[in-house]
């Protein structure tokens, strides 16, 4: 089976690189998924465009954050326009609240850093923050407000890039494994799953916490680990959150539809993707002490997806150095949702044409297995 090109991993990042290859002319192009496409980390994710709150160095991934979260009004808008389906992007703002003196004091720091790097935040005292979100716990004694940090219902995100696809004719396969690449003298020419060859002039591995084992043979990948995050979600009776809320110790989504997402653990528990009776409770007791009122309200549902963390920390996008025709898109960690309307704009351009921004280069294959203290700066990243 032929195709131009041949993109393996159906996830947000897959499907925004096949949704932008397909907007600059590209017409034979094949997604496929081991599952359901859009049905690993992409659909367990909480949405969160957390470009700024958890932001403490000036570096090209704070840079790279910042300007995908500005291309969401206009893909936002366009999807909508496309396929009829509203992804939801709401722009209530987000809430980093202190319950203790210690933690006011890590945010006042945070913020006199924050402001001498431009980023748009502002104090809000224990007052301030009850006359904005009435239902947050009196305990908050001061929060930061970022205006700028908004969050999309991913799973309509993922439900509008494949029917992008869909509409576009990209043929989108559900439930093949891809085993194996098939490379001939240093060239990549497709991958095969276990009864089928699909060759294509182009390749990209946009595989999520699965990339290792296809990436085996490009050493200037470097390995991507699973890391699992487990989520609840609230389903009160009515609306009483309206921005994101960050503690300590995790995050409160509020929905359009009502719901209220909890979230989430950072766990390296390998493939495992069990659900644990330990974390519902973890993450209910920071709910209900976040926010009292979620006390008298059942968990709805509980579920957890696996986030694609590189070795140096950071997402790896470009052509690996050693095979050639083998594009990479893969740990996007703990942003993937964030970084996709970008990494689909980097990946198309560069596929299409070799342009890349210099400023992108940090992330090519052979300098992001180089970059080591990556993990670090993002280790509070949704
Ligand atoms: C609990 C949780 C909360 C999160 N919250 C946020 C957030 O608020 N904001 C944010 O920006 N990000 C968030 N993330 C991170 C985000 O979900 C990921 O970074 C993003 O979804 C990664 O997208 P992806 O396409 O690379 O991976 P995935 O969505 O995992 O897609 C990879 C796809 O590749 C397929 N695949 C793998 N191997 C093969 C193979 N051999 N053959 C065929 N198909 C294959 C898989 O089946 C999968 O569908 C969160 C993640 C989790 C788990």
């Amino acid at each position: 089976m032929g195709t131009d090109v041949l993109i393996v991993g159906g996830g947000v990042i897959g499907l925004s690189i096949a949704r932008e290859l397909s907007k600059r002319g590209v017409r034979r192009m094949m997604v496929i998924d081991k599952g359901r496409i859009g049905g690993e980390a992409s659909w367990a994710a909480a949405g969160m465009l957390a470009a700024n709150a958890e932001t403490r160095i000036d570096d090209p991934f704070f840079r790279m954050c910042v300007e995908s979260n500005k291309l969401y009004p206009q893909f936002a808008a366009e999807l909508l326009e496309e396929t009829g389906i509203d992804i939801e992007l709401d722009t209530g703002g987000t809430l980093c609240l202190a319950f203790t003196e210690r933690e006011e004091a890590d945010l006042a720091e945070k913020f006199a850093w924050q402001t001498g790097a431009g980023i748009r935040v502002q104090t809000l005292e224990a007052g301030e923050i009850r006359e904005r979100e009435p239902a947050v716990s009196s305990a908050a004694r001061y929060a930061l407000r970022y205006e700028d940090d908004h969050q999309v219902e991913n799973r309509k995100l993922v439900a509008a890039l494949r029917k992008y696809c869909e509409i576009e004719g990209v043929e989108l396969v559900e439930g093949v494994q891809i085993t194996g690449l098939l490379i001939e003298k240093g060239v990549l020419l497709g991958a095969a799953s276990r009864d089928v060859r699909y060759t294509a002039s182009k390749t990209v591995i946009a595989a999520g916490a699965w990339t290792t084992e296809l990436a085996r043979t490009m050493p200037s990948v470097g390995t991507v680990k699973p890391i699992r995050g487990q989520m609840i979600s609230f389903a009160p009776p009515e609306r009483f959150l309206h921005s994101v809320v960050y503690t300590s110790e995790g995050y409160l989504v509020p929905r359009t539809d009502g719901r209220i997402l909890a979230g989430a653990t950072v766990e390296d528990a390998g493939f495992d993707k069990c659900v644990t009776a330990d974390a519902i409770s973890q993450l209910k007791a920071m709910a209900v002490r976040t926010v009292p009122r979620l006390g008298g309200v059942d968990v709805g549902n509980a579920w957890c997806g696996l986030r694609p963390l590189a070795e140096g920390g950071y997402p790896v996008i470009g052509w690996a150095s050693e095979i050639r025709n083998a594009y990479i898109a893969t740990g996007h960690y703990r942003n993937g949702i964030l970084l996709a309307p970008l990494t689909g704009r980097i990946a198309a351009l560069e596929i299409l044409d070799g342009s890349r921004s210099a400023e992108y280069q940090y992330f090519a294959p052979r300098d992001a297995a180089m970059t080591g203290n990556a993990a670090a700066a993002q280790s509070n990243k949704p």
